[in-house]
């Protein structure tokens, strides 16, 4: 692998260590929950004390925005690490265990915060050499609530003055991924998360004469099944979508035709296209059954967080840079998303990045059975902080690199290619080794998203023996990882 400028190793890391996992350990005494967060602000805010940063922190939410400024010119890449917890009452057993009756950072951002944390650090000490500026954005309120879209409202992707070029962020796994191991994929890599109330209004009456009512339950049940059906006839069987109805209620007695019922229902979907495709095909279902039986109905459909979208290129270099980091056997790409749900979506809706999973299951624990992520059980190993720091100063520092090594003119890099003879493509991929793997990702995506997607995974899976076992694994990590 040739060497990136500007990688980090875990040797940068360890003066750190101690602080990064003391900050982690005092995250996970102290969760808290949704939007609100000012322990967990405060407790950034003294870490990163001291550090040449200009901080700035959220109005609509207790979020930390700190931008690093390189002692070269460059663009401006973001780093992200959500600091919210969950409703579980933890049960992991750790020394560290939380000290909040029924709130549990059972999902690992306080690793992502210390890692952020810790990536800020790393990339302070060799300010002078980075090309560019380095936003860290600390939100809360990944866990359903959209930080990152109130964040983004309040101007975090242009906190450096100018729009960020690159995001990237990271989440950790407690199950299936090895700690160490890292995965990411281009394109789709985490569902769209929908929720669905259809609440059905007929004429209550007697059970025994229901002509002179007007039943919601016939109609109700056709719905669930019709959507069902709706999903077979919808979605492209190689890009599919999942709907659940969990809830249903209507009635109180056998022998009484109720007044109304409700129902409520989980989508989830791979692509923007399919995502507003079946939205529409949900609505339409639902007002035609509606109509059919002569009952009014009330639709409240919630598009709650996008496809979290990794932009080909960045995914590409993203996993070169890994693999650069940690070495190929330990960094593959993902055969397929996960249904889980996150809102980087928004950060990635905007700019072009890359969401990586990073193993944390602790050594001597067998990844296929360990609690997964929201479990009360779930722990994260420590030394994954400081491997999600490495990772992500890692990042950062070699896409300034390759944004500055980018701008120089071919001729400059390369004396035998003649600018006006030369295409750009060829003088890129000479000049970086890892522009030859993006390129190809970009056209298997331009080609088609869901082609791109299994001709890159036949290839991870050939080229390493490794990726065949760690890519089952992932689907199941990833789907507790998020929302
Ligand atoms: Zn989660
Ligand atoms: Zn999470």
């Amino acid at each position: 692998m040739p060497t990136i400028p500007g990688m980090f190793t875990a040797l940068d890391a360890l003066p750190f260590a101690d602080r990064l996992i003391s900050l982690r350990h005092a995250l996970h005494r102290e969760p808290e929950l949704g939007l609100d967060l000012p322990l967990s602000q405060a407790k950034v805010l003294g870490a990163l004390a001291g550090l040449p940063l200009e901080i700035t922190i959220g109005t609509g939410l207790t979020s930390v925005t700190a931008v690093l400024r390189g002692g070269r010119p460059g663009p401006a890449v973001l780093l992200r690490g959500d600091m919210d917890a969950l409703p579980v009452q933890e049960e992991s057993g750790v020394a560290y265990a939380s000290t909040i009756p029924g709130v549990m950072h059972a999902c690992g951002h306080d690793i992502h915060t210390s890692a952020v944390v810790g990536a800020a650090h790393l990339l302070a000490a060799r300010r002078a050499e980075l090309a560019g500026d380095v936003v860290f954005m600390f939100q809360p309120g990944e866990e359903g609530q959209r930080g990152a879209k109130v964040m983004i409202e309040e101007g975090v992707l242009d906190a450096a003055g100018s729009r960020v070029v690159a995001a990237y962020a990271i989440h950790v796994a407690s199950t299936m991924l090895p700690l160490g191991v890292v995965a990411t994929r281009p394109g789709t890599i985490l569902a769209a998360s929908d929720s669905v109330t259809v609440t059905v209004h007929g004429k209550g009456g007697h059970g025994s004469s229901p002509h002179l009512a007007v039943d919601p339950v016939p109609a109700l049940c056709e719905m669930v099944t019709a959507l069902q059906t709706m999903i077979t006839r919808t979605a492209d069987a190689f890009d599919p979508a999942v709907l659940t109805v969990g809830s249903i209620h209507a009635g109180s007695a056998f022998n009484v035709i109720p007044e109304m019922g409700t129902f409520q229902a989980t989508v989830r979907t791979f692509s923007p296209g399919t995502h507003r495709k079946i939205q529409a095909a949900v609505k339409r279902v639902v007002q035609g059954i509606a109509d059919a039986h002569g009952v009014r109905v009330e639709i409240d459909y919630q598009a709650n967080y996008p496809v979290t979208v990794n932009d080909p290129a960045e995914a590409a270099f993203a996993l070169a840079t890994v693999r650069g980091l940690v070495g190929p056997q330990r960094a593959f790409q993902a055969p397929q998303p996960v249904a889980g749900a996150e809102d980087f979506s928004f950060v990635l809706e905007q700019v072009p990045g890359a969401y990586l999973m990073v193993g944390a299951v602790p050594p001597g624990t067998d990844p296929g059975a360990a609690p997964m992520n929201h479990a009360p059980q779930a722990v994260f190993d420590d030394r994954s902080v400081l491997e999600a720091a490495t990772v992500l100063a890692s990042l950062a520092a070699a896409r300034l690199a390759k944004a500055s090594s980018d701008a120089v003119p071919a001729a400059a890099t390369n004396p035998a290619a003649a600018p006006d003879t030369a295409p750009d493509t060829a003088s890129g991929a000479a000049s970086n080794p890892a522009s030859g793997a993006a390129s190809g990702a970009v056209s298997g995506a331009a080609s088609g998203a869901v082609s791109g997607a299994a001709s890159g995974a036949v290839s991870g899976v050939a080229s390493n023996p490794a990726s065949g076992a760690a890519s089952d694994t992932v689907s199941g990590a990833a789907s507790g990882a998020a929302e």
